[in-house]
């Protein structure tokens, strides 16, 4: 077991943090190393274990995340778009494998991704689900099939707290769609229609947003034309499937050449 890989989670008082911690204990391929959190947070200095409420693990959260990293195989990271950008040089510096399920990051922040990825193995994805990453397949597929006399709309719904609009994984499928298209999604993409829009120009891709209560992540892509319909939809119900596919992509990227995967790539879906 001393043998397995070691991992990192940061954020890790977060919603997915926490189930990542969860999910590496439980894992028999992995075990967690080191628990980060931002300076001042209220656990650092505690067993991250006995500060979630359950048993103590041996592991104390800290706000250095460089020392932590450098005792790891493996950084996994779901947190904001500036610590995640931070934690890339850092991960590279120590050599660890860096799987980023953080979203909502500008051209800038991947910009600065993809230089990290010139000297680390960064395994990136909006949504690390094997069902969602099925999804996107599909939809490019689809999208390649259909001319543009089916309107796509994607629409996606998620929990109150969340805080960027369109979901990652929204802005993935639209990728998927336009990419089966043969266009930039850039030039096409209809976000947040309000007041007297106009009419829906002919090849664009919207998108909708639905926030509320605590739901974990549900995507329906829906190609509309004259007569018929047909929606691609994915529902997640449990985090945990996430965690699993962090966990995973960890895994896969051990001993890979550094630069920018996604779970594509993971999955073997490519
Ligand atoms: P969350 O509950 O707000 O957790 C984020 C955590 O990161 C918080 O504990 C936060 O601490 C911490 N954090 C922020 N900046 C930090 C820093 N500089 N150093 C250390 N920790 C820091 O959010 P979540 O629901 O877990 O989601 C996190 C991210 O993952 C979001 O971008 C979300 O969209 C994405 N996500 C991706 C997938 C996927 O499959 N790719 C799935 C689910 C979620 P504070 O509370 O102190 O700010």
């Amino acid at each position: 077991m001393t043998d397995s890989p070691g991992i990192v989670v940061t954020g890790a008082s977060g919603r997915m943090g926490q189930m990542l911690i969860r999910t590496i204990q439980d894992s028999s391929k992995a075990r967690l190393v080191g628990a980060v959190e931002r300076e001042g947070h209220a656990w650092i200095g505690q067993d991250i274990g006995a500060a979630m409420g359950g048993p103590e693990t041996g592991v104390t959260v800290t706000d250095d995340p460089l020392e932590a990293f450098a005792s790891a195989q493996a950084v996994i990271d779901f947190t904001s778009p500036a610590a995640t950008v931070a934690f890339a040089g850092l991960a590279a510096q120590a050599r660890a494998v860096h799987v980023i399920g953080t979203t909502g990051m500008t051209d800038e922040d991947l910009a600065r991704i993809h230089v990290a990825a010139r000297h680390a193995t960064i395994i990136r994805a909006g949504n690390m689900s094997l069902g969602v990453n099925l999804l996107v397949q599909l939809t490019k597929q689809v999208a390649a099939a259909l001319d543009e006399d089916y309107d796509i709309e994607i629409i996606e719904a998620h929990h109150n707290q969340k805080v960027d609009a369109p979901s990652g994984t929204a802005l993935m499928l639209g990728e998927a769609a336009a990419d089966g298209r043969g266009v930039d999604l850039g030039a096409v993409s209809d976000r947040g229609r309000d007041g007297i829009t106009g009419k829906r120009e002919r090849g664009h891709i919207g998108f909708t947003a639905i926030r509320g209560g605590d739901i974990v992540g549900e995507h329906d892509v829906l190609f509309a034309a004259a007569g018929e319909r047909i929606t691609l939809r994915h529902v997640a119900s449990d985090r945990a499937v996430f965690a699993r596919g962090a966990l995973k992509a960890a895994l896969w990227g051990l001993g890979r050449k550094p630069g920018e995967y996604d779970m594509l790539d993971v999955l073997g879906l490519k």
